[in-house]
């Protein structure tokens, strides 16, 4: 296989491998902000962050940037460390917390009051966003704007021992107010915010800006390549103005674009809405787009990482469809996990000429497509379950499966022909009656006569009963969060959840996690609610690859 093409930041990294440029050095950091849990753009960053890493055999740093005290916390913190390790990717030593460097922040920001090129504001958000001006029209000097070093530098003292409401004052750059990027007309590099900070306490009360703690951060660290999103690729030039003012280690900030999935949001504001209005049942609901709710869903780590290399890196963002991350799934599945029956929409079907007491244990393969996967035993006899939707009184034409008078297959078991149907005073059909042919073991006939349908089926008298959730796109519209109020396109549908299905009894004993493939019904993982006496499934995905389909067409629609 010819080797893959490099990605635009890997031609970065060679060139300056090449040139020398960090004395052959690469150095990565992924810098989460803890205010929520991670979502599938973040698992791109991660995998680009620690890829570019491991195949340059540099470092990657995992840095929380903690640098805003509101929503930030510990349990984000834990949930995020632990998404990281669970996608395959291990930050050895280099744990860091912005939070950790603010003292040596405030240093450098008095170092810049000192050098004429930071001051402190009186005026409010609102009235710094007035004087800003706009693309078309300039900004305006603030009046505090040249008060004296020594003023700065004890007003900027006083809001850091918490003598200033919040509000009442900024330290800010002193750069140009007309400049024609908006970010460098004197840009906030502090504010007064009086909340505790979960890791220092109630030590500060102001805290730094993103543009001015970033930078701050990866120079620190001797960051090399600071790969961030296409929306800092404006706050690149503030990035370097304030490292080339203070005249210290330079990283590069390199811009990729954002990955968007059709049919979520992922945006951790959103995604905490539909948390904290419990439209969800917590950040790791199996409907979520977190890496906590794709992997309670069933997901696995090498579904999500083939995923997210399957859509590039590029310069531009892209809203990726959902059904190729099912594909991935699919995918993985397929080759992993074992098939067994499951029967979601029981209806009893009653063979009248088998035996009464009597049970076969028949063989049934795990998986076609592992030859290591082996055989189960599962157990026939005279009372089973089959699927309500495999049965149809005045069939259509082209259906296939049970009807009266209509003979079908069993899977692994015997041929089964539909004698008669069996209602409730309400018509509803509470049993179906057949009669099987002995001779037809295995699912094969004596005569060689073939059905065209088979189905799967539980033994009524050895099945579990189990709890299984159906799970549908949570929002009905392809970019839900281009509305005003995104909580209106919410699909109503999303959950759908099964009390009585039957399972066959090999599952008894399934360990949260563990996947199968439900026969025609699609890949099932374990929910974390399963207790001793109660198996509750989640569907992964169908079987119907909807991706493979789109993806042809896409490719027709190329040629054409
Ligand atoms: P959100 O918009 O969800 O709040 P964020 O960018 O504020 O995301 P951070 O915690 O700051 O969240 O993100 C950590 C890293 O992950 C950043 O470098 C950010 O650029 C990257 N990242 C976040 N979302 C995506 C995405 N959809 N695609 C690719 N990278 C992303
Ligand atoms: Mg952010």
């Amino acid at each position: 296989m010819p080797d893959k093409p490099f990605n635009f930041i890997e031609e970065i990294v060679e060139n300056d491998l090449e040139t020398n440029k960090y004395e052959g050095r690469v150095h990565t950091r992924f810098p989460p902000e803890p205010n929520g849990y991670l979502h599938i753009g973040h698992a791109k960053s991660i995998c680009l962050n620690f890829g570019i890493a491991e195949k340059y055999e540099g470092k990657c740093n995992l840095r929380f940037d903690d640098t805003n005290p509101q929503k930030e916390g510990e349990e984000f913190v834990e949930s995020i460390k632990e998404d990281i390790k669970w996608l395959g990717f291990d930050w050895k030593d280099r744990l860091y917390f912005a939070s950790d460097y603010f003292e040596q922040m405030y240093e450098y920001a008095i170092q810049l009051i000192k050098k004429g090129k930071a001051y402190v504001d009186d005026l409010s958000p609102e009235e710094i966003r007035e004087y800003r001006g706009t693309l078309t029209e300039l900004g305006k000097k603030s009046p505090y704007r040249d008060r004296t070093v020594e003023e700065n530098l004890v007003l900027f003292e006083r809001m850091r021992k918490g003598e200033f409401e919040e509000g009442l004052k900024t330290l800010r750059a002193k750069i140009d107010m007309v400049h024609p990027n908006l970010n460098m007309r004197d840009p906030v590099m502090y504010r007064i915010i009086k909340k505790p900070h979960y890791r220092q306490g109630e030590k500060w009360y102001i805290y730094p800006t993103y543009d001015w703690a970033h930078c701050l951060e990866d120079s620190i660290e001797l960051i090399t390549h600071s790969l961030c999103t296409l929306e800092f690729a404006d706050h690149r030039i503030l990035y370097e103005w304030f490292l080339d003012q203070l005249g210290i280690y330079k990283p590069q900030q390199i811009e990729f674009g954002r990955l968007n999935l059709k049919y979520t949001v992922l945006s951790k504001r959103k995604l905490t809405i539909l948390v904290q209005k419990w439209i969800v049942n917590g950040w790791d609901d199996p409907r979520m787009p977190t890496i906590a709710g794709l992997r309670r869903r069933g997901y696995t780590p090498e579904a999500i990482r083939d995923f997210v290399e399957r859509t590039g890196v590029s310069k531009t963002d892209s809203v990726v469809e959902y059904s190729l991350l099912e594909h991935c799934i699919r995918e993985d599945l397929n080759k992993r996990a074992n098939r067994v029956m499951a029967v979601l929409d029981p209806v009893k079907l009653i063979i009248d000429n088998y035996p009464d007491d009597k049970v076969e244990w028949l063989n049934a393969e795990n998986n076609p497509e592992d030859p290591n996967a082996g055989t189960r035993k599962i157990p026939f006899c005279k009372e089973l379950f089959i699927e309500r939707e495999d049965f149809m009184e005045n069939p259509p034409k082209k259906f296939f499966r049970l009807a009266p008078d209509r003979e079908v297959r069993l899977k692994h078991a015997y041929y089964v022909t539909c004698t008669d149907v069996v209602k409730d005073e309400n018509g509803n059909i509470t049993e179906i009656r057949c009669v099987y042919d002995p001779e037809s073991k295995g699912g094969w006939t004596k005569d060689g006569r073939k059905v065209k349908g088979t189905l799967h089926w539980v033994s009524a008298r050895h099945c579990l009963t189990a709890e299984v959730r159906l799970y549908d796109h949570l929002f009905t519209k392809e970019n839900p969060g281009e509305d005003e109020d995104f909580l209106e396109n919410i699909n109503p549908n999303s959950l759908v959840v099964l009390n009585v299905c039957k399972v066959e009894p090999s599952l008894k004993g399934a360990k949260v996690g563990d996947k199968f493939q439900f026969l025609r019904k699609g890949y099932f993982c374990v929910d974390k609610d399963t207790t001793e006496n109660h198996l509750v499934f989640n569907r992964i995905v169908t079987l119907k690859d909807t991706w493979a389909k789109l993806a042809k067409k896409m490719e027709q629609n190329g040629k054409g």
